[in-house]
């Protein structure tokens, strides 16, 4: 991926904050020269307050916000689209795309919203979310609905393949977004995403697998599974799922015209996936640095422009 890429995806992470989860997130490439560096954004406001009062800060940033089937992710880009801040922590209460429980969503967005505003100390105003391909208008208003309910304005959706390639700007391609509960599989054509699907199989599955083999608590094979140290125990517990994904994936692409897959979501963090979603379908498979904050970041890149069209 191309260096500049490298670097905002670096600065990202570095901001970006779990206050529940130990997570320690594998960047995948190993030729990334660009490596999170923690001196990078210590102080966001530093750098961005410019004696700025705190209306004029908050019409400023550009907040995006995704709520999905295993993480609610927020992240603060300022007026030059550079990271600020973030929280991300997970919760259940999306399932198939659609918001199951409301009030705990609402109460989880509140809370981030919280912990972002006292950290760079102004009020956050607007946001923009995302929605996966193919789902109804009124799943697509109940995740505004919740963001709204928040305390944000909130009248802009996007589509989340579409979202992940404002950040990774690929011409043609398919992105596959291998999240909690589903893979969305997008194809790019000329810039534009052409065709979508979004498949009910994800990083939950890896988890059930791992705490069925094993016999312990879901939750526990949660962790399990996030730990990159253990990745190349349980590889083999979890590698007929990453095989099924990649059946899933070419499938979709069998009649289309796609030369390279760029893998995104947070099950794209597990060490390996790459080389297996590559061998099923033959096609090159590309991870870029910190794939779990992609389309999250594409988000709040989407909440800069209101020019866009939004639900
Ligand atoms: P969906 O897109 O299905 O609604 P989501 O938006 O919550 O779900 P992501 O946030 O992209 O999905 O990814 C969450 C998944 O990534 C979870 O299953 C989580 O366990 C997994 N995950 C996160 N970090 C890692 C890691 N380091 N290694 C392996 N899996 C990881």
């Amino acid at each position: 991926m191309n260096p500049k890429l490298n670097a905002l995806l670096a600065k990202v992470a570095a901001v970006m904050h779990n206050d529940h989860d130990n997570i320690s997130m594998p960047q995948q490439l190993s030729d990334n020269s660009n490596y999170c560096d923690s001196k990078i954004l210590t102080n966001p406001l530093a750098l961005y307050s410019r004696g700025l009062s705190s209306d004029k800060l908050q019409n400023r940033v550009h907040v995006g916000i995704d709520i999905g089937t295993a993480y609610t992710v927020l992240i603060v880009l300022d007026e030059r689209m550079q990271p600020m801040t973030g929280e991300y922590r997970f919760a259940q209460f999306v399932r198939d795309g659609l918001v199951v429980d409301s009030q705990k969503a609402i109460s989880m967005v509140q809370k981030l919203k919280h912990i972002a505003e006292n950290r760079l100390g102004f009020k956050l105003s607007s946001a923009a979310t995302a929605y996966p391909p193919g789902v109804l208008l009124t799943e697509i208003k109940a995740k505004q609905y919740v963001v709204n309910c928040a305390g944000f304005e909130c009248d802009q959706s996007i589509n989340e393949p579409t979202a992940a390639n404002l950040v990774l700007q690929i011409k043609n391609g398919a992105i596959v977004d291998i999240g909690g509960g589903t893979t969305g599989i997008a194809v790019v054509n000329d810039g534009h995403v052409v065709y979508t699907a979004d498949e009910p199989t994800g990083g939950t599955h890896f988890s059930l697998v791992i705490a069925g083999a094993l016999n312990i608590e879901f939750e526990k094979a949660e962790l399990l599974k996030k730990d990159p140290k253990q990745h190349s125990k349980i590889y083999p517990l979890v590698k007929p799922v990453m095989e099924k994904i990649g059946t899933i994936v070419a499938n979709h692409l069998l009649d289309q015209d796609v030369s390279t897959i760029y893998l995104v979501g947070g099950t794209s963090c597990f060490i390996g996936i790459g080389k297996v979603i590559q061998k099923v379908t033959g096609i090159t498979t590309i991870i870029p640095a910190y794939p779990l904050f992609i389309t999250p970041l594409g988000v709040a890149m989407f909440n800069a422009n209101n020019d866009k069209a939004s639900y």
